[in-house]
């Protein structure tokens, strides 16, 4: 028996590898990775084509090994050069994400240590960690100490657990779901409804409530929607709010929406997974006032603090809620029960095991500290705004609104509604052809628009004078 085991230890001594063999293999990742950094600025954002794929379509759970390298060059081949390319400063598609490079030294260390990030017993210091930093970030919207509230892997999966706390708190159950009344706007992000689905909610009505021309919820027509379901015997529940929407960055009347949560009684959620980093910025307060008389909310540091990809921080005042809806007691998990200095991230969201993702926010804060943070949310900002003043000097080019934040959505206009469907479709493909610069195209009050959403931290002057020129050129060409 014993050299039987010996015998597979043997055989899967290659999973630990030794220290020269990791340093050969960290020099190849290294190096695929300094080429990708040191061409960042240079190469194209956008490629249509999807390659043969057929290395990575086949089946990897084979026998054979194959070299640091030769794996490096199938991702070289097959991977990298295809589609988009988010980690460029030339993605002003949908909302930029980032990938600053102190993260992915945060995410190699909580890798390697692979510390237990789900139950205070197991890691009290990742724990403490995740927890300091939803305080911090609880902060920037104004939210009291004693709020709680998770790193999720996304803005979808926060909104999720901001949504399933408000069903408990609110009591949605069987008896009333069919009168229960859920008020958004018909700008709020899709993940919003897939949320209410998922959390056993698509029963309640929905009401996507009237905006105004900066495609803000009205909030007249809010509490006037509000009167009448209560008249007709509706239950008014939750109502959510989005500080920063998608198609145009608009932020709802946030402070106005408050007080009539306030008055009704409703569950206030606002999902500020693009915008609400923005807050950071003492000239942007303003814009954000009555975010911190919200119930819920949710930012996403791999969008407006540049992480990349897998951050969303979920946060709810009401600590019964969140737990009602997530906390589990398993006979397995009994010794981690009795330690309750710090809530357990296991217990307020749907993961128990999961990846040790506050490293990755935590290391980039300490070793820049938060002036950079700024300063980089600022200049997106000042570019929005050059962005918009140099489209308006384009003759046909007009705004479908002021920008309040890093999203400028405009369009051509040649006086031809059916005109402006083509030019402005031909436009967007032109744009993503040629691949310097990626912008994305979506429908507002049934017209074709184009949006630049300016978030990435390498989205500089350069890339935007760029994409303006390029409008410029094509639309002198179609005149
Ligand atoms: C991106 C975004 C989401 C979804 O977040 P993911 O991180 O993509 O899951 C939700 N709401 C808004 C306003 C967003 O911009």
């Amino acid at each position: 028996m014993r050299e039987a085991i010996k015998r597979q230890q043997e055989l899967s001594a290659d999973l630990e590898p030794n220290e020269k063999k990791r340093a050969d293999l960290r020099e190849e990742v290294l190096r695929f990775t300094e080429d990708f950094l040191n061409n960042i600025y240079e190469g194209k954002v956008f490629n249509p084509e999807e390659g043969t794929g057929e290395v990575l379509r086949s089946n990897p759970m084979q026998a054979t090994q194959h070299s640091i390298s030769s794996v490096i060059a199938m991702l070289e081949s097959e991977m990298e050069p295809y589609g988009l390319n988010p980690a460029s400063g030339g993605h002003l598609g949908y909302i930029p994400g980032g990938g600053i490079y102190t993260a992915a030294l945060g995410d190699y260390i909580a890798d390697i240590t692979n510390k237990y990030a789900g139950v205070y017993y197991a890691s009290p210091g990742a724990v403490r960690m995740e927890n300091a930093l939803i305080r911090s970030i609880g902060e920037i919207i104004g939210y009291p100490e004693d709020a709680v509230g998770n790193l999720a892997s996304g803005g979808s999966v926060a909104n999720l657990i901001c949504l399933v706390s408000a069903r408990e708190a609110k009591g949605i159950t069987s008896e009333n779901i069919r009168k229960t009344v859920i008020y958004s706007s018909a700008h709020g992000h899709h993940c919003l409804q897939k949320a209410v689905r998922i959390g056993g909610m698509k029963e309640a009505i929905w009401r996507e409530v009237p905006l105004d021309n900066q495609y803000r919820i009205d909030a007249n027509a809010l509490e006037n929607q509000i009167k009448e379901d209560k008249k007709a015997g509706l239950l008014p529940t939750i109502v959510i709010a989005s500080a920063g929407t998608t198609d145009t960055g608009s932020i709802d009347p946030l402070d106005e929406i408050a007080n009539i949560a306030q008055e009704y009684d409703l569950w206030y959620h606002v999902d500020a997974a693009y915008g609400g980093f923005f807050a950071l910025l003492d000239e942007m307060k303003p814009k954000f006032k009555g975010i911190e008389k919200s119930d819920s909310a949710v930012l996403d540091p791999h969008k407006g603090l540049f992480l990349p990809y897998g951050l969303g921080v979920a946060l709810v005042k009401n600590r019964e809620a969140i737990l009602e809806a997530h906390h589990y007691q398993a006979n397995y998990m009994q010794d981690t029960a009795a330690v309750k200095t710090e809530l357990s991230p296991a217990d307020l969201s749907p993961e128990l095991t999961k990846h040790f993702r506050g490293l990755r926010l935590w290391m980039p804060l300490k070793l820049h500290g938060i002036e950079p943070f700024k300063a980089c949310l600022k200049e997106k900002l000042m570019l929005a705004e050059y962005m918009k003043q140099e489209l308006m000097k384009i003759p046909g080019i007009e705004l479908i609104c002021e920008p309040e934040l890093s999203v400028v959505a405009f369009r051509y206009n040649c006086g031809d509604e059916a005109e402006n469907e083509k030019l402005n479709e031909r436009l967007i493909k032109d744009i993503q052809a040629d691949g310097r610069v990626f912008l994305s195209s979506s429908r507002v009050d049934g017209k074709f628009i184009i949006r630049a959403a300016i978030l990435s931290f390498r989205t500089h002057l350069e890339i935007v004078d760029y994409a303006i020129d390029f409008v410029r050129e094509r639309v002198r060409q179609k005149t």
